[in-house]
């Protein structure tokens, strides 16, 4: 028995007139570009967060840009974030000419650790992007509170952690602006590229939406420089049919996870998840730490369990960023435990017993 990593065909047989009937409906009409289901969806997502505004855009990726861009980021300024993070959180930074500034996480919730945010803070330093990694938020009071004190915007990059909370309150909705991604392997996941940006600012979701479309304030007028960032309808319509499912799922990605650390936490030699208290985790990740990681992804791969490195190397460490002086700041934390996570298979439909023929793998 192979055991998938994700499973979206299970998923995809369950919605499957739903979204047949989405679809037919967007190809009918034939406004695939900016329909009705695209605002239909922010409203949407925007009332599941508990935000003002949602803005849908084109990926995960283009949504921290576009953020970026509505803060005036540029070149030369520095941007404070994690180094254990996808590619794409510190990239956008760079794109735009300005500075990743890295500084080390937490050792038990592996996000960005607050208490070493004040440390990095410069005169150029523009924002901070904390990133709600695995699926379970940042500490984001006490990253507000630092950015507060310096007068500095936040953004969360909640790409991995869409449907978690933070002391009761929805990920995304908690900073000056949330930012999500709906690639397909994502807690809510499109059958394609997607993204959304969340925010309670008026002007900023003004900017966001004129940035969205090539910096457009009304048609063929261009105040500023934007990108093409919008959200395919065919894509909003999927969405909006796996939202209605989305509670589910977050219900039973926490009972999936939760079985893991029950079956694992025994074990000698494996470190499973801490989920802090302020927090519910949607595990996009369920990802340990564990001796001799190699042979143990051998010992699953012979099984044919797959599991998946989320991240093997810190972007601090990334050739791409060896450029950057990172001013002398210690990353031992995130340099050990890139160095022993190992993500095992999760989603929704994950059975109690392929969980409990891994755990005796383990
Ligand atoms: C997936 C991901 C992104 C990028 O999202 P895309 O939709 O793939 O562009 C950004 N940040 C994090 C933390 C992610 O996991």
């Amino acid at each position: 028995m192979s055991i998938p990593f994700i499973d979206l065909k299970t998923q995809y047989q369950a919605l499957k007139p739903q979204i047949q009937e989405r679809i037919n409906r967007v190809l009918e009409h034939g406004q695939y570009i900016m329909g009705p289901e695209v605002r239909e969806l922010e409203e949407r997502l925007a009332d599941y967060v508990g935000v003002k505004h949602c803005i849908a855009v084109s990926s995960g990726t283009d949504s921290l840009l576009i953020a970026l861009m509505a803060l005036g980021i540029g070149r030369g300024d520095e941007v404070i974030t994690t180094p254990f993070t996808f590619i794409a959180t510190g990239e956008m930074i760079a794109l735009l000419g300005a500075i990743p500034v890295f500084v080390d996480i937490d050792p038990r919730t592996y996000n960005i650790d607050p208490e070493k945010i004040a440390a990095a803070i410069t005169s150029k330093t523009r924002a901070i992007m904390p990133v709600s990694l695995y699926g379970q938020c940042a500490d984001m009071d006490a990253i507000n509170a630092v950015a507060d004190k310096h007068g500095l915007p936040v953004i969360e990059d909640g790409a991995q952690s869409f449907g978690a909370t933070y002391k009761g309150r929805k990920s995304c909705g908690l900073s000056t602006i949330g930012s999500t991604s709906f690639f397909p392997s994502k807690p809510l996941g499109g059958y394609g590229d997607g993204g959304a940006l969340f925010t309670d600012e008026d002007e900023l979701a003004k900017l966001m939406r004129e940035i969205r479309v090539h910096g457009q304030d009304r048609r063929y007028h261009h105040p500023r420089i934007g990108v093409n960032g919008r959200l395919d309808t065919l894509q909003a319509a999927i969405i909006l049919v796996k939202l209605d499912r989305f509670d589910w799922e977050v219900e039973q990605r926490k009972i999936i996870g939760q079985r893991y650390t029950q079956l694992l936490s025994e074990k000698k030699g494996i470190i499973t998840p801490y989920i802090a208290p302020e927090n519910t985790s949607v595990y996009a990740q369920y990802t340990i730490q564990i001796n001799n990681r190699d042979q143990v992804i051998q010992r699953l791969k012979g099984a044919s369990i797959p599991t998946a490195v989320h991240y093997p190397v810190p972007l601090h460490q990334q050739p791409v960023f060896e450029s950057f002086d990172q001013k002398n700041t210690s990353f031992s934390v995130v340099e050990k435990i890139a160095q022993r996570v190992v993500s095992l298979p999760m989603h929704p439909n994950l059975p109690e017993t392929s969980q409990r023929m891994l755990a005796e793998l383990l």
